[in-house]
């Protein structure tokens, strides 16, 4: 399929051609008709998949044919990030259209807050927004959507986890009823549907494949202990000159610590919650234009952050959540490019291993550690998800060769450091789901 077959209007055409891209995606394939002909979606898909496009092509084509005044299209992302970045695809997408679009979020300082309020009365045809901040926007009262035809809610599980369902349904108050709804979620739990019940009209559903990591991603375990775990990480650094790395913590406090490390040898940063919004944006433009190689950050980054050609993710803590891990390596390999997935487990972290080989159908290939490194723990056990505790019938290392060869170190350390984790609370028989919201609500950001 191609999009000529959408018959978008010429603009439209000429936005898609100048972003390069070709044919539409699943999940633009699927939703793209369905929104074009005014009904209101549930759609499951997870970032990378193009699902951001897959609303802002219909949704710009038909408010290139609007008549009416004022903000036509309210977009709510749980993030400041991701609402940059949604603001970022429709201004390249409607370049040629001439639409005006504003993303609003929390942080930045009064000049900020002032435009934003302006931008907002004067009627910008889209506005970007996290919860937090629209909020207190429409408390000002000055703040109208008369002429609002469409209302998106992206990463709809993730702004439920933090908290915002509540702030959701207070700014839906604002809106006329007559509206298009469209709502887009990485997962469909059944506080999704219920929520979906309150604000959308008789939807069509659709699902891209859940669940599944990109297909070029190519995914390498390495079973280590805590101690070996900061080597290891040098170790994969120093085997090639990589262009784009994001390596993620389970806590901002390892974050800080780790960036303490690598920072002697590497350019490298940290993204957590404690920075204030003009260091994320200066980190994140940064790694954008590639000044920047190598990020550590939380989960925080996870999530919808669009970089283009990241090389690799290195999951130093395995995920909690089986889905975290989708997200996580949703980083690298996006529209069909190519990228590696490189993920620590340690003793401790078997039990979510084996939960994402379910989550991803997929059995990671273990790497064994570099020599210089030493052993890790024997994981083979728990290595498959299906055979766990069963029997002797579970993946076993496969013995490939090292992945991530570089020259021996002078003085190699096999003997692994003690270094327990400390951020590690949640005992496995937690639900993934309880433990995400705790998680999440630490870094409300709207
Ligand atoms: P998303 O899932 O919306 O975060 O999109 C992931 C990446 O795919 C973004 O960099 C988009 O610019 C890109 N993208 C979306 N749709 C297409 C397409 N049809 N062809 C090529 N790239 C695309």
């Amino acid at each position: 399929m191609t999009f000529s077959e959408f018959n978008f209007v010429a603009e439209l055409q000429e936005g898609l051609d100048a972003m390069g891209f070709e044919k539409p995606t699943p999940i633009q394939e699927q939703a793209i008709p369905i929104i074009m002909e005014g009904r209101d979606l549930i759609a499951t898909a997870q970032t990378g998949t193009g699902k951001t496009a897959a609303f802002i092509l219909p949704v710009l084509n038909q408010i290139s044919q609007s008549q009416k005044k004022g903000v036509k299209v309210l977009i709510i992302a749980p993030t400041r990030e991701l609402a940059i970045q949604i603001d970022q695809q429709i201004q390249g997408l409607a370049y040629f259209l001439g639409i005006s679009s504003i993303p609003i979020y929390g942080g930045g300082d009064g000049n900020t807050w002032e435009q934003q309020r302006k931008a907002l009365e004067l009627g910008a045809e889209i506005v970007v927004a996290t919860p937090g901040r629209l909020i207190a926007l429409l408390a000002g009262g000055k703040v109208k959507f008369d002429a609002l035809e469409n209302l998106i809610l992206d990463e709809a599980d993730r702004m439920l986890d933090m908290g915002f369902s509540d702030d959701i349904l207070t700014i839906i108050q604002h809106l006329p009823k007559k509206r298009q709804t469209l709502l887009f979620s990485a997962t469909m739990p059944p506080k999704i549907r219920k929520f979906s019940q309150q604000i959308l009209h008789d939807p069509e559903q659709i699902s891209i494949a859940l669940g599944k990591t990109a297909k070029g991603v190519s995914q390498y375990v390495y079973h280590v202990y805590d101690g070996q775990k900061e080597a290891l990480v040098n170790h994969i650094l120093k085997s090639q000159d990589f262009q784009a790395v994001i390596i993620f913590c389970s806590t901002k406090d390892k974050v800080k610590s780790l960036f303490k490390t690598l920072k002697k040898q590497f350019q490298v940063e940290a993204f957590h919650a404690d920075l204030d919004q003009s260091e994320r944006e200066q980190i994140m433009s940064a790694f954008k234009n590639k000044s920047l190689k190598i990020l550590v950050a939380t989960d925080i980054l996870s999530r919808g952050i669009d970089v283009e050609d990241i090389e690799m993710v290195v999951n130093f803590d395995t995920p909690n959540d089986p889905e975290d891990y989708v997200h996580r390596v949703g980083r690298t390999a996006r529209a069909e490019k190519k990228g590696k997935a490189v993920t620590f487990v340690n003793e401790k972290d078997r039990y979510k291993y084996r939960n994402i080989q379910n989550l991803i159908g997929l059995e990671i290939e273990v790497v064994p550690n570099p020599e210089e490194i030493g052993p890790g723990p024997d994981l083979a056990a728990a290595s498959s998800g299906k055979s766990y505790g069963k029997s002797a019938g579970g993946a076993k290392p496969k013995g490939k060769k090292n992945k991530f060869k570089s020259k021996p170190r002078s003085n190699p350390s096999t003997k692994p450091r003690e270094n327990p984790e400390s951020g590690e609370k949640k005992p496995s028989s937690v639900k993934s789901s309880d433990n995400k919201f705790r998680k999440r609500k630490n870094i409300k950001d709207g």
